[in-house]
Formats: structure tokens, C-alpha cells, sequence
């Protein structure tokens, strides 16, 4: 005889259904937020402010040289350049409007500074703002920044326990 949905389905959780995220280990001590998105901002890790979060431009370094905080945890996917344009946009399109106002210049030469002004300010400002949102996901244990270092995260056997 065959015994259909054993153990499966809604009560048992561990078959189907989206994997869900690691949760945080409750017993990790609180970072701070502050000093985390201030060390991003200026491009160092989030855990000691001395090692250098970015290798090039944008890369993110797998982990901190300094203290070998990981940060290839980060999940920073499309919020830094989404932040970036709203920064960027609200500062070019007041700018836009002030020289519009009171410079009357053509249309030509405001093209000529504000196309390449906006995307070099744009360039500019995307690096901070991914080091301070890598920093916050740091701060509040987000993604993978949640669990013990990878190297410190196997406990060594408890006693009396064999080992497979
Ligand atoms: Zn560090």
C-alpha cells in the first residue's frame, strides 16, 4: 500500500516552495550602522575602516586585506545605480534649471556641459554610494554577511562525537 503526501506539501516544508534566505545566527554581536556606511562611503571596509573595499572602480574585493573581514557577501545588485540617478537627477535637473534661469545660454553649449558633466558626475558618485550600500548590508548581517566567517563557521567536533 502506498501512502501518498507523507511528510510533504504544507506541513513539511522541506520539499518545494522558493529556498529561503539564510537566517542571521541570533547569537552575533550588533554592528554598527553609522560608522559602516561612513567607512563605505569612503571606499574601506565596513568591519575596520583601514583595508580597501574596491578593487578598480566598482569590483568589490572578496575580502578585506587588513582584517580579512568578508565582503563578497554583498548583495549590492541595482540599488547603487538606482540611488545614483535619483542623486544625480535631482542635482543635474536643479542645476539645469538655474543656468536655464539666469545664464541663457544655447542649447548647444549646455549640451556640450551638462551631457558629459552628468555622466562623469554620475561615475563619480555611484563608487560611494555602493561602498555605503555594501556597508549597510554589512551592518545589518544581510545575504551572507548574516553567518560566521566562512573560515570561523565549522566549529570543531563536539566530544564524543564521531566523526563520519
Ligand atoms: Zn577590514
Amino acid at each position: 500500500m502506498r501512502i501518498a503526501h507523507d511528510g510533504g506539501g504544507w506541513g513539511g516544508g522541506s520539499e518545494g516552495g522558493p529556498p529561503s534566505p539564510p537566517e542571521p545566527e541570533p547569537d552575533l554581536e550588533k554592528r554598527p550602522l553609522g560608522p559602516a556606511l561612513r567607512r563605505g562611503l569612503h571606499g574601506l571596509c565596513p568591519a575596520c575602516g583601514e583595508g580597501a573595499m574596491f578593487e578598480g572602480h566598482l569590483k568589490v574585493v572578496p575580502a578585506c586585506e587588513v582584517c580579512g573581514e568578508e565582503l563578497f557577501h554583498h548583495r549590492a545588485d541595482d540599488l547603487p545605480p538606482y540611488l545614483t540617478i535619483l542623486v544625480v537627477g535631482h542635482v543635474v535637473v536643479a542645476a539645469l534649471l538655474f543656468v536655464e534661469r539666469t545664464l541663457y545660454l544655447d542649447p548647444l553649449t549646455e549640451a556640450a556641459l551638462f551631457l558629459p558633466g552628468t555622466a562623469l558626475f554620475a561615475i563619480w558618485v555611484l563608487k560611494p554610494i555602493k561602498g555605503a550600500v555594501v556597508g549597510l548590508q554589512w551592518a545589518l548581517r544581510m545575504h551572507g554577511f548574516g553567518r560566521r566567517r566562512t573560515t570561523e563557521a565549522s566549529p570543531p567536533p563536539a566530544v564524543g562525537e564521531d566523526a563520519p
